[in-house]
């Protein structure tokens, strides 16, 4: 800071207004600036960062549907009608964005292609979303409808979804607006019966009700601090226009309103062939929208995720290829964690598929390989980093003795 003898004549150097006729007269190394100044300088530096990452957006090379999906392939195995739905629509998401930015009234306006996909837990859903989000640069928060409740029930206000989304963007609401939202286990906000005059589960439709209005897009009045609102809480508007939401959810037990869908169809035609054609061991590839609604969701919220879409249940070939095949694979990442103490670890074959049969044995999903691959490494990651030797190689022997010491049903993961 730079002290001018004379304090009179001290004046802004930007308007040169003097300090008596401002608020507020900063001093820098050889000059003033007046609160006004700084206030109008901030606004202009707010407007060039905000033309600059309208700019990012139009510059950003346009991955096409089949590079999307080569870029998901790296990190998720197989699951491709799922991956090949979701590389179309995050294509079009993109182009929205684009057209958003220097769209005319006249253009034809694309609607938004939020996203469901069903399957059953562990098969890759969340990943799905997380990888495509890390594609995209944009923020990415994962919410559990089963917290949602309507307002003036215990737990969470619809809008709080937003909140993390917020929270992610460090509170700058431009980049949240143009996030991802992963919404875990919708089925959860079913209806639980088809026919809203019997059995009506009103807290289930209302909460559905709720997330309508943020997934139609619409200004909402975000808690910064999330939980439920109060009345003395600043809101945060919010623009839910371009927000890309992806639900997922089991469905449990939706194959059988597929099913019956399906008989119901083949009966009466000359589709007796394309009833044999069926691939009854996993009718969810055959989903519909209507089966969304006889499982209770309401048609509204149907409509606002045009693209449905299904996972597949991970069988064996699936399992053992989850173990080192994707990028950032679990055994890829401790052979890492191992070379950072600069210890080479080598897992032989037979290990793994002792791994993926225990998985399969308890019937553990992708998720328990992980527990799976902890209960046999813990050991030497504790131990290893404060010894000598520098090599791991771990076999059938070693790996069945750590397995069978830890109680393989603390190994279930919900
Ligand atoms: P979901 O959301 O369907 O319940 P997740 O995506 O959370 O399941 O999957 C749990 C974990 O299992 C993932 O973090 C990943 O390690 C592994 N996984 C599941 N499915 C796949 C897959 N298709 N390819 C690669 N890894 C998978």
């Amino acid at each position: 800071m730079a002290y001018s003898n004379d304090k009179k004549s001290e004046k802004c150097s930007f308007c040169g207004r003097t300090k008596k006729e401002t608020n507020l007269l900063i001093a820098g190394v050889s000059g003033h600036i007046c609160d006004s100044c700084a206030e109008q300088a901030y606004g202009i530096v707010k407007e060039e960062v905000k033309s600059k990452s309208d700019l990012d957006l139009k510059h950003i090379k346009l991955l096409k549907p089949i590079e999307i999906k080569t870029f998901l392939d790296q990190y998720v195995i197989g699951q491709d009608d799922a991956k090949k739905f979701i590389s179309v629509a995050v294509y079009n998401h993109y182009k929205r964005l684009m057209q958003e930015s220097h769209r005319d009234d006249q253009d034809t306006e694309i609607e938004k292609s939020n996203i469901i996909l069903v399957g059953e837990t562990g098969t890759g859903k969340t990943l799905l979303a997380r990888t495509i989000a890390r594609l995209l640069h944009v923020p990415f928060t994962i919410v559990d409808a089963t917290v949602l409740t309507e307002a003036g029930y215990v737990g969470e206000d619809i809008e709080s979804i937003l909140t993390r989304l917020l929270q992610v963007s460090d509170y700058n609401v431009e980049s949240a607006e143009r996030g991802i939202v992963f919404i875990d286990e919708i089925d959860k906000i079913a209806r639980k019966s088809d026919n809203p005059s019997i059995t009506r589960d009103v807290s289930g439709e209302g909460v559905q009700q709720g997330l309508l209005k943020l997934l139609e897009g619409s200004v909402v009045n975000v808690p910064p601090q999330g939980g439920r609102k109060h009345p003395d809480q600043k809101m945060i508007p919010v623009n839910t226009k371009n927000i890309l939401f992806i639900c997922g959810g089991a469905f449990d037990g939706i194959e059988r309103k597929i099913g019956q869908r399906l008989n119901t169809k083949v009966v009466g035609y000359s589709a007796s062939a394309r009833a044999d054609q069926l691939d009854r061991e996993n009718l969810l590839q055959y989903i519909a929208p209507q089966d969304l609604k006889s499982f209770g969701l309401i048609p509204e919220i149907i409509g606002r995720l045009p693209v449905l879409t299904y996972l597949n249940p991970l069988d064996r070939t699936t399992l053992r290829a989850i173990l080192t095949e994707p990028k950032n694979s679990m055994i890829k990442q401790y052979v890492k964690l191992f070379k950072m103490d600069g210890i080479s670890l080598e897992v032989e074959e037979d290990v793994l598929e002792y791994i993926v049969d225990k998985a399969v044995e308890f019937k553990l999903g992708a998720r328990g390989l992980r527990s799976i691959c902890e209960a046999i490494m813990i050991d030497p990651m504790f131990e290893m980093p404060s010894g000598k030797s520098r090599e791991l190689r771990i076999d059938l022997k070693f790996a069945k003795e750590k397995l069978e010491k830890v109680n393989i049903k603390k190994l279930k993961v919900a």
